[in-house]
């Protein structure tokens, strides 16, 4: 019969108390078992054990510690924990991959930039042609000018700006060059070569030593892989044996056991999770030695293609650089052009300058030369017209005083002569005279003779004779004026006689006409009586001076009275007349004198007794004056013109105008006023209108074969018998009038008179019609105003 052992596992804390046989033998059986199984358990401790303590101390060899005898499981633990550990700090005492990075960052920093110097440079370069750039402008800019100085201080400004520009850049080309050596030197090569094996051998490294650190930790967890097996396969057979133990005693073991599987386990686990983080940082220090390689070869490249770009750089500046020296050369040209433009144009300048200081010197020198030839010829002038003068004045006076003076005298001396023989022809005549009184009619006008005055013909004037009565009476105040027209005897023969002398012309004392228009002032015209009775007036004494050519040479005025003009025939029949005049200089009155007393004796002579035989002398006479005193008035004394004259001969139709005497044997004038030419012209141009409208030729406009005894004018009249105005000098008998005939007076027009073949002639009017101090060129001598 088998025997019935108690149930195995824990038994109660009593069950051996019960000190029973089966529960001795029982207790026996167990205590035994337990025994055994200690017995395994430090057996398989005791078996293990060599080969724990082999592997740690290979750890403990290769981080140079000594072998230990690991007796005891727990040593062996603490073994396998201290080693573990251990690692750990030695990795983390090894390069982290932050540190890496930064090493070889700084690595990179610390290598020196070499071309700091040439962006300086190059810097520097273009600064300069900039400044060059704006110096040309501004060169261009006063080229385009015209300051000289600007353009010269421009081009010297660019000069020194392209200067400065070649210099810098010669020398950024020196430090180019030696960039380029230095860029092709091998040794910068090597170097970098070194570097990135320098870099490529700590990444190589630290691959190696992190693959090194896997190995290990996989053949580490291998190992303790297989002794957790080892472990848990002894475990379990500790549990197939300890089924004969209690269950008490299994259940402890086995909870030991388990909480040694769990405690193993969580170390394992941790070092496992140490070992993925070491390997993850492993990953990760590669991975940053992969990027730092990466780097430096763009660093590299950078590097290559910054030393293309210098040698690129090089070339250019090289290129700009002989462009510069080339502009420097053209501009060091036409600087050098310019400077010599300006030198020629200053040369010009200070030529110029000098010119014009010669030709102002010339200029002052030549005025001063011409103002001094001009004085000099006006005093040379002057000085000659002063000897002129004197001379002439010399010559007048010399004239006047031996030779005009003995030559006058001579020739008055003939004219005595023939006034002596004039005398006895006159005596003769008044015995004619007497007996032709007594048979005198009508038809027979009595000629004027110079009977009654041949006793009052002395040398020196004698006081003059009132005509009053005789000559200037109004018609009203004589007896009859018709009876007298028709030469009726109710005038005295005396006063019939004197009526030839009713015109001064006729009188042989220039002062008696003055004296009777003065006389007649009550019953003559008011006008032009008056006006020469006022002129007789003023130089009143000397013509009752007897002292004749002496007083009136010293009384110039009186030797232009009407009445003194009126009787010098010689003067007024040439233009030496002109100056004569009232207010004239002293020698003309000294001249007139001369003439007149020459002309009052010669008066008788041209009275009518024998015109012939004075005539011949009077040219003579009448031409020497008139040249000496035409020469020497023009040329001294500017007198006042009397007004507008003219020729008579360059009349359309040339007339004669009588000055002095009568109609056949009186003086011509050769200038006459030429208001009397015109009226003249106008007067003939009417006369041979009319002659053509008569169906005659106008060449026949004096109707100088007409019988009638009568001017022009009057002849067209168509009358036979004119109605004669009244007057007291005009006879119409007289086929040898003196004075223009009292129609042609009153219309105011000229009093033409036909001559046969000879050229007609205008008389003048009759003395006391006359303007006062008329003369011939006077407009008042010929026509009445
Ligand atoms: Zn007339």
């Amino acid at each position: 019969m088998p025997q019935k052992l108690p149930a195995l596992g824990p038994r109660a804390a009593n069950a051996f108390g019960q000190r029973t046989g089966p529960a001795l033998a029982a207790e026996h059986q167990k205590s035994i078992i337990a025994a055994e199984v200690l017995e395994m358990e430090e057996l398989i401790l005791q078996g293990n054990r060599p080969y724990v303590e082999d592997v740690l101390n290979q750890d403990r060899i290769a981080a140079g510690l000594p072998a230990q005898n690991l007796i005891g499981k727990l040593e062996a633990l603490q073994e396998v924990s201290r080693s573990q550990k251990a690692k750990i700090q030695a990795l983390q005492s090894g390069m982290t991959a932050e540190e890496t990075r930064k090493f070889f960052q700084e690595a990179l920093e610390a290598m020196p930039n070499p071309f700091a110097a040439e962006a300086g440079l190059l810097k520097g370069v273009k600064e300069s042609v900039d400044s060059l750039d704006k110096s040309y402008g501004t060169l261009a800019a006063a080229g385009a000018g015209d300051g000289g100085a600007a353009m010269a201080e421009a081009a010297n400004v660019l000069l020194k700006g392209l200067e400065d520009t070649t210099k810098a850049t010669d020398r950024l080309q020196k430090k180019l060059a030696e960039v380029v050596d230095a860029a092709e030197n091998p040794a910068r090569d090597a170097e970098l070569l070194a570097l990135k094996e320098r870099i490529e051998a700590a990444g190589a490294y630290t691959k190696e030593r992190l693959q090194e650190q896997k190995e290990k930790h996989d053949t580490e967890v291998k190992h303790m892989k297989a002794l957790y097996g080892a472990d848990m396969r002894h475990i379990r057979d500790l549990h197939a044996a300890d089924a004969r133990t209690t269950a008490a005693e299994a259940s402890s073991a086995q909870k030991r056991l388990q909480d040694k599987v769990a405690d193993l386990e969580a170390r394992l686990s941790y070092e496992s999770s140490t070992v993925q983080k070491n390997e993850r940082q492993c990953r990760e220090a590669l991975q940053t030695a992969n990027s730092l390689q990466e780097e430096l070869g763009r660093t590299r490249a950078t590097i290559e293609a910054q030393n293309l770009t210098i040698a690129e750089n090089a070339s250019s500046r090289e290129t700009l650089v002989g462009n510069y020296r080339e502009a420097i050369g053209v501009l060091r040209v036409r600087r050098v052009e310019k400077v010599a433009e300006l030198k020629l144009a200053e040369a010009a300048l200070e030529k110029l300058r000098k010119e014009q200081d010669e030709l102002r010197a010339n200029y002052s020198n030549a005025l001063r030369e011409k103002e001094e030839t001009a004085k000099k010829a006006l005093e040379a002038m002057k000085g000659e017209f002063e000897k002129e003068l004197e001379k002439l004045r010399g010559q007048l006076s010399a004239a006047d005083q031996n030779t005009e003076v003995s030559r006058f005298r001579g020739e008055l001396e003939a004219v005595r002569r023939d006034k002596t023989q004039l005398n006895s022809e006159k005596a003769e005549l008044e015995r004619e005279l007497t007996e032709l009184r007594a048979e005198r009619t009508r038809e027979m006008p009595l000629r004027p003779t110079l009977s009654s005055r041949e006793q009052q013909l002395p040398a020196t004037p004698l006081p003059v004779p009132s005509f009053t009565n005789a000559l200037m009476g109004p018609p009203e105040s004589t007896p009859s004026g018709s009876g007298r027209r028709k030469g009726s005897n109710l005038e005295s023969p005396k006063d019939k006689l004197f009526k030839g002398y009713t015109s001064p012309y006729t009188s042989p004392y220039g002062s008696r006409a003055v004296s009777v228009f003065e006389d007649s002032d009550e019953e003559t015209p008011a006008g032009p009586v008056g006006s020469a009775g006022g002129l007789a007036a003023t130089p009143g004494p000397s013509f009752s001076s007897p002292s004749s050519a002496g007083g009136l040479a010293a009384t110039p005025g009186s030797a232009f009275s009407a009445g003194s003009l009126a009787a010098t025939p010689g003067i007024s029949s040439a233009g030496g007349l002109i100056p004569i005049l009232p207010r004239a200089a002293a020698p003309v009155p000294v001249l007139g004198g001369a003439s007149l007393r020459l002309l009052a004796a010669a008066g008788p002579v041209l009275g009518g007794v024998s015109p012939s035989s004075v005539s011949g002398s009077l040219p003579g006479f009448a031409a020497a004056p008139t040249s000496f005193l035409a020469g020497s008035f023009a040329a001294i004394a500017a007198a006042p013109a009397p007004g507008l004259v003219g020729s008579p001969y360059m009349m359309p139709t040339p007339v004669e105008f009588v000055a002095a005497g009568s109609l056949k044997s009186g003086n011509i004038a050769v200038s006459v006023s030429a208001g009397v030419i015109d009226l003249t012209n106008t007067k003939i141009a009417a006369w041979k209108a009319r002659a053509r409208g008569n169906h005659n030729s106008e060449e026949l406009w004096a109707q100088p074969n007409s019988k009638k005894n009568c001017c022009v004018a009057v002849k067209y009249m168509k009358v036979k018998e004119p109605d004669w105005p009244p007057n007291t000098y005009y006879n119409p008998a007289d086929t040898d009038p003196e004075f223009a005939c009292p129609i042609c007076l009153n219309r105011g027009s000229p009093c033409v008179w036909s001559r046969g073949d000879s050229i007609p002639r205008v008389l003048p009017l009759p003395p006391y019609a006359r303007t006062a101090g008329a003369n011939p060129q006077s407009m008042g001598y010929y026509i009445a105003q």
